[in-house]
């Protein structure tokens, strides 16, 4: 049974699996391999994902989501109609579908995967990914880092050379920027630094927030629905940019037309303050790798990479133009499938190593002595060390007769424990006696995933270790059963009738191209079609798509190759 890769994105997911050799994507029912993290609820109940929930982002906003991977990890609810989601279960039915088409992809069940996430997700973000992925049926068998998968797929498919390498992955909602050591059949992750609130949406609201202004609208008093629709314009002008001088938005309000024209060099003013944060997170990557031999290559990933004021202003800044990688949204994808391929033991990998190192510090909160009121961090694990990772120390009491110590558990960088990342506490039992006595000793273990372990364990004997953590993300197996009841009830539309819905679209938009006797012969195949969807059987419906969809790809080719021929023909008859 193969093992498939997955790059769960804020945007788009897509799903990779190892054969024959290499990695290879999987298209979805509509025969694209990037599949929008979007869901949308139908009036019956009904989920959609992907492509056709994007679009009803824009005439159905109140039943649709998107971009919900920044929340994962927190306590955010989403509404969508008459039902509330958490993060993780809008997550886990992006996985349903992914591993629904990449069932009916491989004609085999799928139950296991390797998942990316951003390397800067912290401890609740990966727990509430891998508790998205048991939702929705499916067993983890790793979490990569997403630059790390991007490395690895460089490295292995590009056959890049030895060095030191940046990877800046740009995407939708996260930026990840990992310094990567390629030595021989070793890649190693030598530091890591992101952010997981930025990416091309921020610059989709930079331009809606200024079309708004320019125009004296208040952009919180625009109506749900046109406020997408800005906001998807906003998108589609400054993808335009990178192929056209200028793109235009225009929305109408009460028999107004309100409209900007975007530019390159105004885009780039608008992402002026995007720009610089991505500049602090490059720094800090840089300050935190352990060798100081230059970079010899940066390699540019993710969708928002492609902005050509993003290339402008990492010329700027490095003073040459670093490039964007082949497939920069698929790259992690392939690099996951890779991963895949390495847990399948898959023998041509068998030698790749790759190692990584942890992006945040991880720490207890202490106190410096008996009347100390401000705990601060005891840093067990600093960050970028490697991975897997497992330190100990020890923790004395503060006061005579103390009954038990404490430890709070915390990830990040501020030396006040509350500057922190609370992950959650354990308490042992200490026997009574004077102050300083008695003492725990602390392990944690930082797995491959980036996940932490914790146990504690008291000088005083045998006492029992007990960890709380994050009581939403950690479920018992009966809340956990409950929770993927939820998830599994929910009927997702049939993803072969999106297809069969999509090929009548596509045919239904060639018939009014066509004439003459090209237009008969598609006229045919629609009605035939139609009938097929909407009296034939599911197995009909199978035998049948093919053939009408190859008599399309003829027609279509028809119509592109010798249009002039064509017109004679449809003349003359
Ligand atoms: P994620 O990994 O977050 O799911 P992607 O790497 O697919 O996202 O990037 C999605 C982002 O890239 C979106 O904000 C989208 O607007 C932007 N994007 C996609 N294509 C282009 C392009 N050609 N030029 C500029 N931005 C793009
Ligand atoms: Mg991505």
């Amino acid at each position: 049974m193969a093992i498939i890769g997955i790059d769960l994105g804020t945007t788009n997911s897509l799903a990779c699996v190892y054969r024959n050799g290499k990695a290879e994507l999987i298209p979805n029912a509509l025969g694209d391999c990037k599949t929008s993290s979007a869901v949308s609820v139908l009036e019956d109940g009904t989920v959609l994902v992907g492509a056709a929930a994007k679009e009803r982002l824009v005439t159905h906003p109140e039943a649709t989501a998107a971009s919900f991977k920044i929340w994962m990890g927190t306590e955010k609810r989403i509404t969508l109609g008459d039902r509330t989601f958490k993060p993780e279960e809008l997550s886990a039915l992006v996985l349903r579908q992914l591993l629904a088409d990449a069932e009916a992809y491989l004609h085999e069940p799928v139950t296991e995967a390797v998942i990316s996430v951003p390397a800067y997700f912290n401890d609740d973000q990966r727990c509430a990914t891998k508790l998205a992925a048991q939702l929705a049926g499916l067993t983890v068998k790793r979490l990569i880092n997403e630059p790390s998968a991007a490395a690895l797929c460089h490295r292995y498919s590009v056959q890049s050379g030895d060095g030191l390498r940046m990877i800046v992955d740009f995407g939708g909602g996260t930026l990840d920027v990992s310094i990567v050591d390629c030595f021989e059949n070793i890649i190693e992750i030598t530091a890591i630094a992101g952010d997981n609130r930025l990416g091309g949406d921020d610059i989709d609201r930079a331009i809606a927030a200024h079309f708004c202004k320019e125009n004296g609208l208040v952009e919180e008093r625009l109506d749900r629905a046109l406020r997408s629709s800005l906001l998807h314009q906003a998108e589609t002008a400054k993808i335009a940019l990178s192929s056209a001088p200028a793109a235009s938005i225009s929305i109408q309000q009460d028999e107004f037309t309100y409209s900007l024209v975007l530019t390159n060099p105004l885009l780039r003013r608008l992402c002026e303050p995007i720009f610089q944060k991505v500049r602090e997170v490059i720094t800090r990557a840089m300050r935190d790798r352990d060798r100081t031999a230059p970079i010899q290559d940066v390699i540019l990933v993710g969708g928002s990479a492609q902005l050509t004021v993003f290339g402008d202003f990492l010329q700027e800044l490095f003073g040459r133009r670093p490039h964007v990688a082949a497939a920069p949204d698929e790259i992690v994808a392939l690099g996951v499938g890779l991963c895949a391929g390495i847990k399948e033991r898959a023998e041509e990998l068998q030698d790749l190593v790759m190692t990584d190192v942890c992006p945040f510090s991880l720490g207890v909160a202490t106190y410096s002595h008996a009347g100390d009121k401000t705990p601060h961090m005891a840093v067990l694990i600093p960050r970028s060390s490697m991975l897997p990772a497992s330190r100990q120390e020890r923790f004395v009491t503060l006061h005579d007769g103390q009954k038990y110590l404490r430890f709070e558990i915390y990830q990040g960088e501020g030396y006040f424990a509350s500057e922190n990342l609370y992950l959650g506490e354990l308490e042992v039992r200490v026997p009574p006696g004077p102050a300083g006595r008695h003492s725990a000793l602390v392990t944690f273990t930082y797995d491959i995933d980036g996940i932490l372990h914790v146990a504690a364990k008291s000088s005083g004997g045998d006492c029992r270790d007990k960890l709380i953590l994050n009581p939403n993300l950690h479920l018992t197996p009966g809340e956990l059963d409950q929770a993927m009841a939820r998830i599994q009830q929910i009927q997702l539309a049939a993803h072969d009738s999106q297809r069969d819905q999509a090929l009548l679209d596509r045919a239904l938009a060639l018939y009014e191209r066509c004439r003459g006797r090209n237009r008969d012969l598609c006229g045919e195949l629609i009605g035939f079609w139609r009938q097929v969807l909407e009296q034939g059987s599911r197995s009909s419906r199978e035998q049948n798509y093919t053939e009408v969809k190859s008599r399309l790809d003829w027609l279509e080719e028809q119509m592109n190759q010798d249009p002039l021929e064509d017109f004679w023909r449809d003349t003359e008859e």
